[in-house]
């Protein structure tokens, strides 16, 4: 399960919507370390025993999350758009107009069925590769629609990092200004800052946090890639030199062979000499016979 979706859903005060899942609370309970609330759907969806605080990452053992009944009743006077139709309500009846009007809806973006709104909704902040959403660094300067499955590759793309620069650069000289007029400015003008700026505020410092976090991700990985390549190019640089010295060895047997084949070729040169040689002595001729003292022998 996740929280309700609205068509509102800018217009609601930040307090209210849920860092895991981005949506308004549904069953809203609190993490007793940090006091920060989610989802108590958001919060089952983690395993294991500790849950992480969506907002500012801390962990809070499972048995000490708080039902938060008393924020609970507050947010019911919410007031809603519905997210698929133009019915305006308040939250304490949204549920039922979803479950009344709205059984089997269809994804916009993608086209899949679904059997009821929160599975359509889960899909929408979680799965659907065709839904497009804000790029969330809009109120500091990033116009682009990006699909939501692709956000975290877009948080470290060129755009935003420039987006990110810009806004520390425009921070660090509106700090530098304030400090300087820092003595003009009484406890009464310091109050013009209103709650809901300050969340704002807050929202796009988790923001930035969250991209840091990426960004040393993404780092992590590259350095543990790093290290994969190195050792692949170690080993590989290992066996090209054994592979040099195998062939240096196969070039000497090779040296090796042709100097056995030029002594075979010497010995058959030497053996074809001496044939000639004997080629030499005539086979055919006369024969000449000398018998001596015919006469006495005839006599
Ligand atoms: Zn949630
Ligand atoms: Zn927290
Ligand atoms: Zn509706
Ligand atoms: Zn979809
Ligand atoms: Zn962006």
């Amino acid at each position: 399960m996740v929280g309700y979706n609205s068509r509102n859903l800018d217009g609601i005060q930040p307090s209210y919507i849920c860092n895991s899942c981005l949506l308004i609370f549904r069953d809203p309970v609190q993490l007793i370390d940090c006091g920060h609330r989610m989802c108590q759907s958001c919060a089952n969806e983690q395993s294991g025993n500790l849950i992480t605080c969506a907002e500012c990452d801390e962990k809070t053992i499972r048995e000490k999350l708080l039902i938060d009944r008393g924020f609970r009743n507050d947010m019911q006077t919410l007031p809603i758009v519905c997210s698929l139709c133009s019915w305006t309500g308040i939250l304490n009846i949204y549920q039922n107009h979803l479950d009344q009007n709205h059984q089997n809806p269809t994804c916009d973006s993608c086209g899949q069925k679904f059997n009821s709104v929160n599975d359509l909704d889960r899909h929408i902040q979680y799965d659907c590769e065709k839904t497009t959403v804000d790029c969330p660094l809009k109120q500091i300067g990033c116009q682009e629609m990006v699909l939501r499955l692709h956000l975290a590759e877009h948080y470290i793309s060129d755009q935003d990092q420039r987006v990110l620069v810009n806004f520390v650069r425009q921070m660090d000289s509106i700090l530098s200004t304030n400090m300087n007029n820092n003595s003009l400015i009484n406890s009464n003008q310091r109050t013009h800052f209103d709650v809901n700026e300050l969340e704002k505020i807050s929202k796009t410092t988790n923001i930035l946090l969250d991209n840091t976090k990426t960004l040393a991700d993404e780092l992590e990985r590259l350095s543990i890639e790093r290290n994969r390549i190195h050792n692949t190019l170690q080993s590989f640089i290992q066996e090209s030199s054994i592979l040099k010295k195998s062939i240096e060895e196969q070039n000497s047997s090779i040296d090796g062979i042709k100097f056995n084949e030029q002594i075979s070729e010497q010995d058959l040169l030497s053996v074809e000499q001496k044939l000639n040689n004997m080629n030499l002595d005539p086979y055919d001729g006369t024969y000449l016979w000398k018998i001596t003292n015919v006469q006495e022998k005839i006599g």
